[in-house]
C-alpha cells in the first residue's frame, strides 16, 4: 500500500513538527461558558464577537424560518433556490452598508469562503487582470487570487509604498487591490483610507474582506468602511455573517453592475445549493440587534473588555502586537511552548487555541485570544491572570 504509506508519511510529518491539529468537540452553543469535551470551560476562542450566536431572539427566528421556508433550499440561486428569504435579506444588507458605497447591492452567499473566491474569479476574470494581495490575507483570498486567471502580485504586510510602486509598473488592463480589512491572526487594520487613495488614482478595484470588522467596527456596526469614514465606487465590500452577525453566510456589495456581474459568471455563486432560507431569515434579526441600541451597547461593551484585557495583561517575555479589535493575540514563538501554554490554559478551564503555521508565518505561534460582547469583566479578569501568571513560570 504505497499510497496509504506516502499519507501516512505526511500525517507523521505534521506531528513531528507539532502541527497535528484536534478538533475538540463542543457539546453546548456557542457561548463563554461551554461544554467542550465533557468538561465546563470558559472560552475564549469564537468569531462570535457580539455574542448573537446564541442570542435568544436570533435563535427563535431561525425556528421561525424554518417553519415559514421549511429547512433546505431545494436548488441554486439561479435554478428555483432563490427565497423571498434571500432576498428580503439581500435589500437589508444594501441599505445597511449603502453610505459606504455608491449604488449598492449586496449578493449573499453561503459562505465567506465562497464570496471571496467569487469576488475574486468574477473580477479577475481575464489573464491581462492583475490582482495586488496583501501578504497576510485571509486564505479563501489567496485561494480566490489561484483561482482567477488574473496575474498575482502579492505586496508585504501594511506597505502602501510597495504597493504604490507595483501598480505604478503594471501595464494591466484590470487592477484589483484585495486585503482583509482586520487581520485575522493579529487584529490589525489595514491602512484603508490609504489604499482607496491609491486605488482611485490608478483605476483599481478595492476590495475589502471584512470579516471581523462587520458589525463590530464603526458606531452603527456597518464595519471598517463606516469606522474610516470612506464612500467610493471604486470598494467591493465583503462581509461575513458567520462571525458578528452570529449566524452563517457573507455578502458581496458593491455597484449593482459588479453584483449583477457576480449574479451572471460567478461559480461559486451559481453552482452550489442556495443555504437555507430560515439562515437568512434569523439574519434579518442579527441585522436588527446590530443596527438597533442592542448593538450599539454590546459594541461598548466589547470595546470596554479590549480596553480591560489591555490594562491588565503585564507581559514581558510574550510579544503583544497592537490590536484595538477583539482579535487579541500573544505570540509565543515556537509551535510546542505555544502548544504547552495553551494546554497550561487548559487546565485552568480556560479554553484559548493556539495558532500554528501554516496558519501564521513560521516562529511567530501564538495564542489567539478573541472577546466577545457575551464576556463580562469577571471572565476576562480571569483570563488575564492566568495568563500573567503562566508567562511567569
Ligand atoms: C472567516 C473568514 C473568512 C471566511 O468566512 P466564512 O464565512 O467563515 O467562510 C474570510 N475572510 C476572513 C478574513 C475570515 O476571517
Amino acid at each position: 500500500m504505497d499510497l496509504l504509506a506516502n499519507v501516512q508519511g505526511k500525517l507523521a510529518a505534521l506531528e513531528a513538527q507539532s502541527l497535528t491539529r484536534r478538533r475538540r468537540i463542543a457539546q453546548s452553543p456557542c457561548a463563554p461558558q461551554q461544554t467542550v469535551d465533557g468538561r465546563a470551560m470558559l472560552a475564549f476562542c469564537s468569531n462570535d464577537y457580539l455574542g448573537l450566536a446564541a442570542h435568544p431572539r436570533v435563535v427563535e427566528a431561525l425556528r421561525e424560518g424554518a417553519s415559514l421556508y421549511g429547512a433546505g433550499s431545494g436548488a441554486s440561486h439561479l435554478i428555483s433556490g432563490h427565497s423571498r428569504a434571500h432576498a428580503l435579506l439581500e435589500d437589508r444588507l444594501a441599505a445597511f452598508v449603502a453610505p459606504n458605497l455608491v449604488d449598492a447591492r449586496a449578493l449573499y452567499f453561503s459562505t465567506g469562503y465562497m464570496a471571496n473566491l467569487a469576488v475574486l474569479t468574477a473580477l479577475g476574470a481575464d489573464a491581462d487582470a492583475m490582482i495586488f494581495s496583501e501578504a497576510l490575507n485571509h486564505a479563501s483570498l489567496i485561494d480566490g487570487a489561484r483561482l482567477a486567471r488574473a496575474g498575482v502580485s502579492v505586496y508585504p504586510h501594511g506597505d502602501v509604498a510597495a504597493l504604490a510602486a507595483q501598480l505604478e509598473a503594471s501595464s494591466a488592463a484590470t487592477k484589483i487591490v484585495v486585503t482583509d480589512s482586520v487581520f485575522s491572526m493579529d487584529g490589525d487594520l489595514a491602512p484603508l483610507p490609504e489604499l482607496l487613495a491609491l486605488c482611485e488614482r490608478h483605476g483599481a478595484w478595492l476590495v475589502v474582506d471584512d470579516a471581523h470588522g462587520f458589525g463590530v467596527l464603526g458606531s452603527k456596526g456597518r464595519g471598517a468602511l463606516e469606522h474610516c469614514a470612506l464612500r467610493s465606487p471604486n470598494l467591493v465590500y465583503v462581509g461575513t455573517l458567520g462571525k458578528a452577525a452570529g449566524v452563517s453566510g457573507a455578502f458581496i456589495a458593491a455597484h449593482a453592475s459588479v453584483i449583477e456581474l457576480m449574479v451572471q459568471r460567478a461559480r461559486p455563486y451559481i453552482y452550489t445549493t442556495a443555504s437555507p432560507p430560515a439562515i437568512a431569515h434569523a439574519l434579518l434579526t442579527s441585522l436588527d440587534i446590530i443596527e438597533g441600541e442592542e448593538g450599539a451597547s454590546l459594541r461598548a461593551h466589547l470595546a470596554a473588555l479590549i480596553a480591560q484585557l489591555d490594562d491588565e495583561l503585564a507581559l514581558t517575555r510574550w510579544q503583544r502586537p497592537v490590536s484595538h479589535t477583539p482579535i487579541q493575540p500573544i505570540v509565543i514563538g515556537a509551535n510546542d511552548e505555544a502548544l504547552r501554554v495553551a494546554a497550561g490554559l487548559h487546565a485552568q478551564g480556560l479554553w484559548v487555541p493556539a495558532i500554528r503555521p501554516p496558519t501564521v508565518p513560521a516562529n511567530t505561534a501564538r495564542l489567539r485570544i478573541t472577546l466577545s460582547a457575551a464576556h463580562t469583566r469577571e471572565q476576562v479578569a480571569q483570563l488575564a491572570a492566568a495568563l500573567n501568571q503562566l508567562e511567569a513560570m
